[in-house]
């Protein structure tokens, strides 16, 4: 057939050609053959030749090389040659098994005494041996020699002629151990075949399928070219051999490029390569389809032609792959590797370049089977290494599951303890609180304070460390005491921790008795009092701390948590406290009520003169020391000795005063911006907004017609929200930051850390920016379980994509300590507290110095 010549003509590294090649030629190591020396002549096809004739004819002309090869020619071709006289010659072989007709005639002194007709063309049942080749046993039973052998060869495909003449057992020899290594060689492939349908099968990966229908292909089209599958499968079909032929060589191809596409993951590592490669496969699909609707000598140059580049293609992708860091290119360039190599040698064993032993002879079958192996093997390694990435992954997202829970469970214990004493903190004993009235409350509880009005002398004669000291063994006795106090109720109950007493503030501590229990044994109220009041041993010193207790009684004195430890501490600060130790609420001496009514009605007004100020503080950058924004928090300058901007913002919340309050900061801030921008400085504005503020059904649309009419600043208005706030209506919060984001605010988590922070919540809001708390910063010098806290909070929040402030840096160590853990951005009194505007845009112009001193 017409591609075994264009190979044989241009030898090249194509592993598929070598291949084509070396099966085509089979090579015999056993004694007991000749190979003749023929002479040939061709004549036109349709002209009707009797032997004896053209026998006679003066065209005959010598051939030359040991095989025979004409190419395609359409002529019919005459070979002759004389036999030898040995006898034990006694077979005729044609070692290529494609020939269309083929006509022997053993003609002894010019007249035929026996002839034979076989040929591809023909059903295999029909050849006088049943074999791939094409084999002619004859028999010279005349006296004397003169015997010559005639033949005559039609063919629609290439005219290739190698001829043998054996004895017939030396033949069979020869043949058997070659069906031999052929045996082996299928075996393997049928192997690896089925062991990666196997594993197709349990994993379904299709890798594995194309690997399995690439070997089958490469079997199919060995097959066929040795002429076993004719022989074997379909020996009655000489068509469906033909078409066989054709359309194998594109069905390997198309498989295999198909499977090196997927073994090497190309649509990953390269994507260019991985269009040219399924561009390959399109080609040589179209020419499988091809080949039906043209006659068999375009159909087969068609696929030779095209599979010439597309196994040049298959040959290079390895190394390429593999200078790119491709892992599975390794393998993969070592199998083609393997079987170009084997090819090659079988190739220049046929030409007589290497001497015949079974690595020559066979180098092309075994390069085929490594082949097989080598990426059999590949795709096992695969296998692992997947099963491997996969169990890694789930490990360590376990990990950061496991990081992630402990994390928050350490944020809740933070947010709900004193750090210095462990006690359960304000937040804490508001919960217990609500719980026990709600759940009980037909009874009646004594919620009871304890403020040390010494501590602060005790801090400035034996200073803070001695004084922390204090505070803890005052805790532990206190706690202690509570605990004997009959009707005590505890406040916290684990296998670790049995609190009674909880902490409000580093002076003040609480707790809480059932009233009817405690009032009925007078006489342990009195004896705990004393303990209470008697000053405390601390390094043999007797320290007086002048404690004195305040009670307010549930449901006399008030019917939620806030107003009764306000009313306790009202108590506590009364005459009667200091005469006695001891007082419970009266409202005759509750000043503050009263204060409270003017300070509202004052704020109400200053609002609408416009008296309250907004100031300033920056954001920096800890990577580039640049100011990225500023915070604007209230000031109420006439009151600011009286009042914290804090508590001004819980006034105004409980007196429905925050709604106008919230509006006139956000105008002041969009001012604030339009002027800032004309001084040059493109910065981002944070507004704080209260809880409440988000349950006013208008807030949003009020919040986007302000946008509409300061568009400029579209983006860079930062609403700053805290979580515990929001978990008082989730649903609805949610809603309200959703619709403000979607109009262009961006939304920044406040105070993050000090209250029950969920990071399953925290994940649902539109957020770009998380401010860890001020109490988890201040210490993190002292406190290396802060340090633990911060660090693993940033690293949380950077996984989940939020920006990550720290608040409250009022010193370089921190601001160090932070830059080391990532932190992204700071606030604080280490650059400037909160200015007024004219003093903000004097320090912006300056903080070219701030900046050298965080750099
Ligand atoms: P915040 O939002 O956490 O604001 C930060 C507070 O920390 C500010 O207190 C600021 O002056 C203070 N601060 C900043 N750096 C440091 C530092 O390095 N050390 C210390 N010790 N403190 C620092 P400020 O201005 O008293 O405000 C207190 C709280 O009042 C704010 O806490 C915020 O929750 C609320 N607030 C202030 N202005 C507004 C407002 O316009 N609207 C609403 N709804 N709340 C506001
Ligand atoms: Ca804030
Ligand atoms: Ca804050």
């Amino acid at each position: 057939m017409r591609h075994f010549v264009t190979s044989i003509d241009r030898p090249t590294l194509l592993a598929t050609l070598l291949l084509l090649l070396a099966i085509a030629q089979p090579s015999h190591g056993a004694e007991g053959f000749f190979v003749p020396q023929a002479s040939y002549l061709t004549v036109t096809a349709g002209t009707d030749a009797r032997p004896a004739q053209l026998m006679d004819s003066a065209d005959w002309q010598p051939l030359e090389g040991r095989s025979p090869n004409f190419g395609y020619i359409e002529d019919t071709l005459w070979l002759r040659f004389p036999v030898p006289e040995r006898r034990s010659l006694n077979l005729l072989e044609i070692s290529y098994a494609h020939l269309d007709q083929v006509r022997f005639f053993l003609v002894q002194d010019g007249t035929v005494v026996s002839s034979v007709t076989t040929g591809d063309a023909f059903p295999f049942q029909q050849r006088p041996i049943l074999h791939r080749h094409f084999l002619f046993p004859f028999e010279r039973t005349g006296k004397g020699g003169g015997y010559e052998i005639l033949l005559e060869i039609q063919t629609s495909g290439a005219m290739q002629v190698p001829l043998t003449l054996w004895n017939d057992k030396s033949f069979f020899e020869s043949s058997f151990i070659e069906d031999q290594v052929h045996a082996v060689y299928y075996g393997i492939l049928i192997t690896a075949i089925f062991f990666n349908l196997f594993v197709f099968v349990a994993l379904r990966e299709r890798v594995y399928l194309l690997y399995v229908l690439s070997t089958l292909g490469y079997l199919l089209l060995i097959g066929t070219l040795n002429g076993i599958t004719f022989q074997a499968l379909w020996p009655a079909s000489p068509e469906v051999q033909n078409r066989a032929m054709l359309l194998s060589i594109p069905t390997a191809l198309v498989f295999t490029l198909w499977f090196s596409r997927s073994f090497l993951n190309l649509e990953k590592t390269s994507p260019a390569l991985e269009r040219t490669v399924t561009l390959a496969i399109v080609i040589n699909s179209a020419a499988a389809l091809a080949t039906f609707m043209t006659d068999y000598s375009t159909a087969i140059r068609l696929v030779v032609a095209i599979s010439i580049p597309s196994s040049l293609l298959l040959t290079v992708l390895g190394p390429q792959q593999w200078l790119r860091g491709n892992r599975q290119a390794v393998y993969y360039t070592a199998a083609w590797g393997a079987l170009t190599l084997g090819s090659a040698i079988t190739a220049a064993n046929k030409y007589g370049f290497l001497p015949n032993n079974f690595l020559t002879v066979y180098g092309m079958q075994i390069g085929s089977a490594l082949q097989a192996v080598l990426l059999a093997m590949a795709m096992a390694v695969r296998m692992f290494q997947e099963r491997q990435d996969k169990v890694e992954a789930r490990e360590a997202e376990l990990r950061a599951m496991a990081a992630r829970r402990s994390a928050e469970l350490k944020l809740m214990d933070h947010a709900l303890h004193n750090p210095l004493t462990g006690l359960p903190n304000r937040s804490s004993f508001e919960m217990t609180l609500n719980d026990l009235m709600m759940r009980s409350p037909e009874k009646r509880f004594g919620v009871t304070v304890i403020h040390l009005n010494n501590l602060d002398s005790v801090t400035k004669t034996l200073g803070h460390r001695n004084s922390d000291q204090i505070l803890e063994l005052a805790s532990k006795h206190y706690n202690a005491v509570v605990r004997d106090l009959p009707g005590a109720i505890s406040a916290e109950q684990t296998d670790e921790r049995s609190y009674y007493l909880t902490s409000l503030d580093p002076q003040t501590f609480a707790f809480v008795v059932n009233a009817d229990i405690a009032e009925a044994a007078a006489r342990s109220v009195v004896k705990a009092l004393e303990d209470i009041r008697y000053p405390v041993d601390y390094l043999g010193m007797q320290v007086p701390l002048d404690a004195r207790l305040g009670v307010a009684i549930f449901p006399d004195h008030g019917l939620d948590a806030n107003t009764l430890i306000r009313r306790a501490v009202i108590a506590e600060g009364t005459e009667r406290a200091l005469e006695r130790g001891m007082a419970y609420y009266k409202p005759s001496r509750d000043s503050f009520s009263a204060d409270r009514l003017t300070i509202v009605s004052e704020l109400r007004q200053a609002l609408i003169d416009n008296r309250l100020a907004l100031y300033l503080q920056p954001k920096v950058s800890l990577a580039t020391g640049a100011v990225v924004g500023l915070e604007a928090l209230i000031r109420w300058p006439e009151k600011q000795s009286q009042i914290r901007p804090d508590e001004l913002v819980v006034l105004a919340e409980q007196t429905g005063l925050i709604k106008p309050l919230t509006r006139w900061v956000l105008e002041q801030a969009l001012t604030m911006r339009s002027r800032l921008l004309e001084h040059g400085w493109s910065l981002g504005l944070s507004v704080n907004i209260s809880p409440n503020n988000l349950r006013e059904p208008d807030f949003p649309l009020h919040v986007q017609r302000l946008m509409s009419s300061f568009h400029q600043h579209r983006d860079s208005i930062t609403f700053e929200v805290t979580e515990t706030s929001m978990m008082q209506d989730p649903a609805n919060s949610l809603t309200a930051l959703k619709q403000l984001n979607d109009s262009g605010i961006p939304v920044s988590i406040d105070d993050f850390g000090s209250g029950y922070s969920s990071l399953s919540y925290i994940k649902q809001l539109p957020a770009s920016e998380i401010k860890i708390d001020r109490s988890l910063v201040s210490d993190l010098v002292t406190r290396a379980e802060d340090r633990v806290i911060v660090q693993t909070t940033i690293d949380m929040c950077h996984s989940l994509g939020y920006k990550v402030v720290a608040e409250g840096v009022e010193d370089e160590t921190t601001a160090g300590l932070l830059r080391g853990m990532g932190c992204d951005m700071i606030q604080g009194f280490l650059l400037t507290p909160p200015l007024p505007f004219e003093a903000m845009l004097d320090w912006l112009s300056h903080s070219d110095s701030q900046q050298q001193r965080l750099g």
